[in-house]
């Protein structure tokens, strides 16, 4: 009789963005450090020839394609994306799979919420991996159009588990219905995971988002497993994980590191927007003008797409208090000593590691779910300021400078750090031997 294996192959497919790649990579990592099962992350080609074939810990394998890269635009992109996975999925469980590490389950990008299908067709479990809080996902959950059958008034709106929100906090896709058509829809049937997915895996943790888990816990299969920063930052278990191990952009890591060092403990505001914002011309220029109006060091990541929005006045006065470069290594610049504040959109992993490393922050979120990380970071975790828009839809460059002052200049700076540092410590813990991501991870894999 053939002996059926106790070990198992996981796949843990993203879609092709960074801020989904990152997270998931990590998750790859801590599963993988677990011991005898075998992990490999999926993904296209077009990022995989960037990647090393094996990331230390995990496998990697490769979509081929016929395109130079896949689409630029969000919405072709992931459905480009959603062909290609949908074609090439079998073949690559069947290449991967053999007798001692069968392919047994897939961690597929909770936005990818086709793949559970695919997941099920091919005799695999099915593990929705969400990159966004879980305040998120209770906020799509309760708002789903197709459930509630009733479109966002713009009132303020009071759900279970969550403070009270306005319309400035909830995530930009509720009310913002024509911009990506593909990417909403895909947003709002991530809710079909909460029916059909075997476990629902966040990149949180509990204390961090403790009345919301306790809401869904009792109700669906989920486990929080973050944060997903590289362990050197957090538990330092994982010898190894010192990075991300992928940067679709080329960071300009020496010269930036150079330039910090020479700088006075907490004296520099480090500036970021992530990997795909885009702000219009007339608000790059309130940024520049209310940055130097700080008087602060600044380190500002300017994407080289985005370059060409910026004031030349403002380009002749930046040598003398800010270094701009096109990418940096995140982590290592939050982790600067010099770093006292993170003036950013508030992406989730921004966010996360911005608490994990225990800096205070500056929000000005633009689209997504940033203006619900925004709206936790500054009243629930208590860790940052929100920037006000003014009434023409721009953040004007008084605000800017006076929301940086507040962090690197008044009390509330203070406050503020001494919050981030207690959520440094929790983050630590949650992953740490023992902690509850820990534990979920351990449940996770020894239910397979
Ligand atoms: N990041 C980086 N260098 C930069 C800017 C960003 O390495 O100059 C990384 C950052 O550490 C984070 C990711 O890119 O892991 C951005 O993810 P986030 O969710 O914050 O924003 P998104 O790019 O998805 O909008």
């Amino acid at each position: 009789m053939e002996e059926k294996s106790n070990k198992s192959h996981i796949l843990v497919l993203p879609i092709p963005v960074q801020g989904h790649i990152n997270p998931m990579v990590q998750f790859s990592k801590r599963l993988a450090s677990k011991g005898v099962n075998k992990v490999t992350l999926v993904t296209i080609y077009s990022i995989s020839k960037n990647m090393p074939k094996e990331s230390g810990l995990i496998n990697i394998e490769s979509i081929p394609h016929d395109e130079k890269s896949p689409p630029q635009n969000i919405d072709p992109m992931l459905e480009w994306f959603q062909l290609l996975v949908s074609k090439n999925l079998r073949k690559i469980v069947e290449k991967l799979s053999d007798s001692v590490y069968p392919v047994k389950v897939l961690v597929f990008d909770s936005v990818a919420t086709w793949a559970i299908d695919l997941a099920h067709k091919l005799g695999l479990k099915g593990a929705a991996f969400f990159t966004q809080p879980c305040c998120l996902s209770a906020i799509y959950y309760h708002m789903d159009p197709e459930t509630t059958k009733v479109s966002f008034d713009g009132s303020d709106v009071s759900l279970p588990s969550l403070p009270l929100l306005t319309k400035e906090d909830l995530p930009s896709l509720i009310y913002d219905t024509d911009l990506y058509p593909t990417l909403r829809g895909l947003i709002f049937s991530q809710n079909i995971n909460f029916k059909k997915a075997d476990w629902l895996l966040f990149n949180t943790f509990d204390a961090l988002e403790k009345e919301i888990v306790e809401w869904i816990r009792p109700r669906y299969p989920i486990k929080t497993i973050g944060p997903t920063i590289p362990s050197m930052y957090l538990d330092k278990r994982l010898k190894e994980d010192k990075e991300y191990g992928l940067s679709l952009f080329k960071p300009n890591s020496e010269t930036c590191m150079k330039w910090l060092d020479s700088k006075e403990i907490d004296s520099v505001v480090y500036v970021s927007f992530g990997s795909l914002a885009s702000l219009d011309e007339q608000q790059m220029e309130e940024l520049a003008f209310g940055l130097i109006l700080t008087k602060c060091y600044f380190l500002w990541v300017v994407r080289a797409t985005e370059e060409n929005k910026l004031p030349e006045e403002f380009m002749s006065k930046l040598s003398e208090k800010g270094l701009m470069v096109n990418w940096c290594p995140q982590l290592d610049v939050l982790a600067h000593r010099s770093v006292g504040c993170f003036f950013t959109h508030s992406g989730w992993n921004s966010t996360l590691e911005a608490l994990s490393l225990g800096v205070p922050m500056v929000t000005m979120p633009q689209w997504s779910d940033q203006p619900t990380n925004a709206k936790f970071i500054s009243d629930v975790w208590q860790i940052g300021v929100r920037v006000k828009v003014g009434e023409n839809g721009v953040v004007n460059r008084d605000e800017i400078a006076s929301s940086i002052r507040e962090v690197m200049e008044e009390e509330k700076g203070i406050i503020l750090k001494e919050n981030a540092m207690k959520w440094k410590n929790l983050a630590k813990e949650a992953v740490d031997e023992g902690g509850s991501s820990d534990k979920n991870i351990e449940e996770f894999l020894s239910n397979l």
